[in-house]
């Protein structure tokens, strides 16, 4: 079956590294983003670039979206003079955004003569070079299987969550693992630095424990060393992420009293000049330096 031509709108952190990975897979790609400069590199691998949405919406059959956010995606392909240009094609969704939002950009596709199908992601830049993220896809059975070989460029085993929206509850679940796991880390390793425990025991009977979770170890060099330069997820989005499982939560009736407290921390850590660092950042609020 002939490869479907692919317009992605989006070449920051993670549309960048899935970007050359759908040119090495012999896609033929025409990237656009809002500022320009991080695009070009790309062109020299071999995408177009385009110059605007629109010029990226005419030439492609497959638009994949790794935008920041809802308002981004309404930005660049929901503009009143744009929309029209939809009809026909079909939108992949792979940031993270609300179930809700999803839902409600499916339908404005569809309004547009547009299909429409989500497919957030576990995982970060490594993973993303590598082509190993967990994909999860919202979608009929039918675009999952129709749009497999694709999603595979990024991962080697998509899993097909349900229905739109429900890839992106998924995504919700995990980041609020990333959140509250990562609070909770910290916390306990402020109070074993405090108290002078050697901090080499405890992770010893931590990672023997049922309480232990590889991410404490990912973080642990970055939080001793209060390095957290070249994030690979920076604070803004963990933000970004705890506010929209908090949405998503008060929707459901279910208590984020827990996720709030965490949430407050991450704001902080922003105030601080934070946001572009990597989110294990919070331990700067957590356990704040002495002199500090
Ligand atoms: P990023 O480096 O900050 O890239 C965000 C992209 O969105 C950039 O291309 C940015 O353009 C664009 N953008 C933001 N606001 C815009 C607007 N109003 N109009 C047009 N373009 C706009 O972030 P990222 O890490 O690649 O993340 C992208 C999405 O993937 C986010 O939803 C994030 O939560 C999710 N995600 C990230 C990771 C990760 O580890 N980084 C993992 C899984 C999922 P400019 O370059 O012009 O700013």
């Amino acid at each position: 079956m002939t490869k479907p031509t692919i317009a992605l709108f989006g070449t920051g952190l993670m549309g960048k590294p899935l970007a050359i990975r759908l040119l090495d897979a012999d896609y033929k790609l025409v990237v656009w983003n809002r500022t320009p400069d991080k695009a070009a590199p790309l062109a020299q691998l071999g995408a177009i670039q385009a110059e605007t949405p629109a010029q990226a919406i005419r030439s492609a059959d497959v638009l994949i979206t790794w935008l920041a956010d809802k308002t981004a995606i309404q930005e660049v392909l929901f503009p009143a003079e744009r929309a029209s240009l939809l009809e026909g094609k079909t939108i992949l969704q792979m940031g993270t955004i609300g179930p809700s939002h999803s839902r409600g950009i499916e339908d404005a596709a569809h309004a547009h003569g547009a299909k429409y199908l989500e497919a957030p992601v576990l995982g970060s830049i490594p993973e993303a070079v590598k082509g190993t993220l967990l994909v999860m896809v919202g979608s009929s059975p039918e675009q999952y299987q129709q749009y497999l070989p694709l999603l595979k460029v990024f991962g080697e085993n998509p899993v097909h969550i349900g229905d739109v929206g429900q890839a992106a509850a998924m995504k919700l679940a995990f980041n609020q693992l990333i959140a509250g796991l990562t609070a909770s880390f910290s916390l306990s390793l402020g109070l074993i630095q405090e108290e002078g425990v050697r901090v080499e025991m405890f992770m010893d009977m931590l990672r023997e424990s049922a309480l232990y979770a590889p991410t404490f170890d990912k973080k642990l060099v970055r939080m001793l060393e209060r390095d957290y330069e070249d994030p690979n997820f920076p604070t803004r989005h963990l933000l970004k992420d705890t506010d929209l499982f908090l949405d998503a939560a008060a929707e459901h009736g279910l208590t984020g009293a827990g996720l709030e407290g965490v949430r407050d921390i991450i704001a902080i850590t922003m105030a601080k000049g934070l946001a572009n660092a990597d989110y294990s950042a919070i331990n700067e609020v957590i356990h704040p330096p002495r002199d500090g």
